[in-house]
């Protein structure tokens, strides 16, 4: 018999019931439960602070996790999530009673996406380990022993069985989220073998529920994707076997049609697509190239030293866009400066929405480009220079554009959506341009060259903020607070959740506290690369503790919290 069991965990409880509230340290250290090990990783110090840090362990045996949903790491990713979801969904029902967040017990839910995650993390044999936060119960500022008892003697070990542990059922779920999320992985092989820009698959399910949730839309009206015989490729997975959809090839594609008839939905799944997706969110086979970014106008952003002079140049009054600064970005020129950012950090993939562009940015018609002479304007726009991207710099671009036809000169496929469905138009679009010249002068091609990287002195990423010497909060999942700083990233529109965003300000931390003066974008992004490779994500918490509330981000979402801190400082100048 261990001497630290149920047993021993009750007795200790006994001890401290009705003590002051910190006594709770007391219990900090394992307990050997029936069917798994309770570790408590730290005590809150009062009944409204940071729940407790808390995480179990659970052998092979005791999950009964098949085999099927942990062979490849892959599955396991998958399979990892799913039990996430479970329990995060069960853990808040919990009832919470008593002072503060007494009796709470809460998991970080992983949303709609599957992705590294440190709340649920399974081991090839199958064995896991889940963390969690749990409000250690209290009444006023003393140990509500009862409470304490009960949350973690019963409340714990029932969501522990009832979500961790499989039944059979259980076991077919788990087994189709591996799967699932295998085939993800498969179509993105696929993707570089044939490469392909983007895969769609038909039947895809792309509307959400509303604009700011991500689950499926679910009614009677949703139109399954069914992509068009032009386009279309066909692919054998691992485990959903042949599945047909539409390719998107690498060079210009425009998605045109009637306003209303889902181009901005398809964009925004191309956009997610990114990321896997788990069963049932409808865009499990919707996969994008890893290398994609989201390109937004946003004024009102702080732009540090961006080479934004390939499309904007001979500002009023002189002002010099080879390091374009402002705490204040105009349309135009924030979508210039998150253009080169996003190249900067090694985007090789643009998309854009007309519905979230700046118009002055997108095109300029002939008769503006008579009334407003080139000398007085000094914007190129991304119809001149997305060519130039493609042809000299491999940036592929896609775009949804329904107000201007100068685009379908660029083009090399045209979309349009009718009804939800896509056809491709692009010969009848070929031969519209022909008829119809829309007489701009193209803004004569100067061979553009992608600006250099800019260098940024770390230490001006500082994480302090009084007494602590990381601060990192997610309030809302819009707003990054980064020791005295407050980052605006509502328009990083490829952030998938906190969890994300949260890691990505411990990221930032880490790289302020590396002692070189300054360093290259790319090399920074590359650093925090390698470290989520290897060790991965525990290796963010500052003091090496084991917490449940990270997920893996891209560099690209890194890249772009960092160029909104307004007081970044890059080096040449400022
Ligand atoms: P557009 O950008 O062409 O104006 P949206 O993509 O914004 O159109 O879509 C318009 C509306 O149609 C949205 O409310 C969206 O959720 C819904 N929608 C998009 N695709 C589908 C679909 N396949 N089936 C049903 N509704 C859809
Ligand atoms: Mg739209």
């Amino acid at each position: 018999m261990s001497d630290r069991d149920a047993k021993a965990l009750r007795d200790r409880i006994a001890r401290i019931d009705g003590a002051g509230y910190k006594r709770y340290r007391e219990i900090v250290g394992s307990w050997d439960l029936p069917g798994f090990t309770l570790f408590v990783d730290h005590a809150q110090s009062d009944p409204f602070a940071t729940p407790s840090a808390v995480h179990v362990e659970i052998g092979p045996e005791g999950t009964r996790i098949p085999d099927a949903a942990v062979g490849t790491s892959a599955r396991r990713l998958g399979a990892a999530t799913w039990l996430a979801a479970r329990f995060a969904e069960a853990a808040s029902e919990v009832r919470a009673r008593g002072t503060g967040r007494s009796g709470e017990v809460r998991m970080e839910h992983p949303g709609q996406t599957v992705l590294p995650q440190t709340a649920v993390i399974v081991d090839a044999r199958g064995g896991l380990e889940a963390r969690f936060l749990v409000g250690l119960p209290g009444r006023g500022r003393r140990v509500d022993g009862a409470g304490a008892s009960e949350l973690l003697l019963q409340t714990i070990p029932d969501l522990v069985r009832s979500t961790l542990v499989l039944d059979p059922a259980a076991a077919t779920g788990i087994v189709e989220a591996a799967e699932t999320n295998e085939d993800a992985e498969a179509l993105r092989d696929f993707l570089r073998r044939e490469r392909l820009i983007a895969f769609v698959a038909d039947g895809a399910r792309l509307p959400r529920a509303s604009g700011i949730d991500d689950r499926p839309l679910e009614t009677d009206g949703v139109v399954p994707f069914e992509g068009p015989p032009e386009m279309r490729a066909r692919v054998e997975l691992p485990n959903a076997g042949a599945v047909t959809g539409m390719a998107v090839r690498p060079g210009v594609t425009v998605v045109t049609g009637g306003g209303f008839h889902g181009k901005s939905t398809l964009l925004r799944a191309l956009e997610a697509g990114v990321y896997n997706h788990r069963p049932g969110d409808g865009r499990e086979r919707v996969v994008t190239r890893a290398d994609a970014v989201k390109i937004r106008a946003e004024d009102g952003r702080s732009v540090k030293r961006v080479d934004i002079s390939g499309f904007i140049d001979g500002l009023p009054f002189g002002r010099d866009t080879h390091a374009f600064t402002t705490p204040n970005a105009s349309g135009s020129t924030s979508q210039a400066a998150s253009i080169v950012e996003a190249l900067e950090a090694g985007a090789r993939i643009l998309l854009i929405d007309e519905d979230t562009s700046a118009t002055n940015f997108m095109t300029r018609d002939r008769r503006m480009q008579e009334l407003v002479p080139s000398s007085g304007e000094p914007i190129t726009p991304f119809v001149d220079r997305v060519r130039v991207l493609w042809d000299a710099h491999d940036v592929s671009t896609v775009l949804v554009i329904g107000g201007t036809g100068d685009y379908l000169d660029v083009a090399d496929a045209v979309v349009r959506m009718e009804a939800y469905r896509p056809m491709d138009v692009t010969a009848e679009a070929r031969s519209i341009a022909e008829r119809h010249p829309t007489g701009r002068r193209e803004v004569v091609e100067t061979g553009w060259a992608l600006p250099p990287a800019r260098s940024i002195e770390p230490a001006s990423l500082d994480p302090r903020r009084g007494k602590r010497s990381t601060y990192v909060r997610v309030p809302d999942g819009r707003t990054l607070l980064l020791g005295r700083h407050e980052i605006d990233v509502s328009a990083v529109e490829q952030l998938a959740s906190r969890a994300q965003l949260r890691s990505i300000g411990l990221a930032m931390a880490r790289l302020a506290t590396e002692d070189d003066e300054t360093s290259s974008v790319p090399e920074l992004l590359d650093r925090i690369e390698r470290l989520l490779a290897d060790p991965g994500l525990d290796a963010l918490d500052p003091r090496g503790e084991p917490r449940g509330d990270l997920a893996g981000f891209r560099r690209y979402e890194l890249a772009a919290t960092l160029s909104r801190l307004r007081s970044l400082s890059v080096g040449g100048g400022e």
